[in-house]
């Protein structure tokens, strides 16, 4: 049980390509005990293999609010098998400390992994909720992909990675997804909202 040392935003490493786990081994199981320990120092919700240097296909996660028992889940060598509709997502990165950004992510996601024994299991998730985020946010950095790279709107991300000391997007690596877009824009505001509006017209 140790905690590692956490690759920051601009070292090549978060770029890199990963590996499939072939072996379920004792050296396996070591490096995701290592990687929840250090997910759970930094209070994180996520933390991928590249983020601790290790260019493998896994990534844990835990999305328990802090009243609630941990629950680590572990997935290794996993895949996207659906993935529907859009939502505007804030998020930060443990590479990335302190910046947060508006994000396109789908609102619907089915995934496909291993355990830590090397049993599959699926996973759905729907909605706007930590998990839908959490999963493709954790599953991209599998791909080199960072949630930077999904920005809503470029120069105010780059304003707040500025601020924290932070390399710009990398222009090359910027994913337009204007379908994405699209959808997040059509979507009818919230609740909450239409209700402040209500009582701002009335005023
Ligand atoms: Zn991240």
């Amino acid at each position: 049980m140790a905690i590692l040392k956490i690759v920051k935003y601009g070292d090549p490493r978060l770029r890199q390509k990963t590996k499939d786990v072939l072996k379920f081994s004792k050296k396996i199981k070591v490096l995701v005990a290592d990687m929840l320990d250090t997910m759970y120092a930094n209070n994180g919700v996520g933390l991928a293999a590249p983020q601790v240097g290790e260019a493998l296909r896994i990534f844990v996660i835990d999305v328990s609010e802090p009243n609630e028992p941990y629950n680590p889940i572990v997935f290794i060598n996993p895949k996207i098998i659906k993935k529907a509709g859009a939502m505007n997502s804030y998020e930060g990165c443990l590479s990335f400390p302190q910046a947060y950004t508006n994000v396109k992510r789908y609102s619907h996601i089915i995934i496909k992994a291993q355990n830590l024994d090397g049993r599959f299991f699926t996973m759905e998730s729907k909605g706007d909720t930590l998990l839908t985020k959490a999963l493709q946010h954790e599953f991209d950095h599998l791909n080199g992909i960072l949630f930077v790279d999904h920005a809503r709107d470029v120069d105010e991300t780059n304003k707040i990675l500025e601020e924290f000391q932070l390399n710009p997007i990398e222009s090359d690596k910027w994913l337009k997804e204007e379908d994405l877009e699209a959808e997040i824009q059509a979507q009818p505001k919230n609740v909450e909202e239409q209700m402040q509006e209500a009582v701002d017209g009335e005023n």
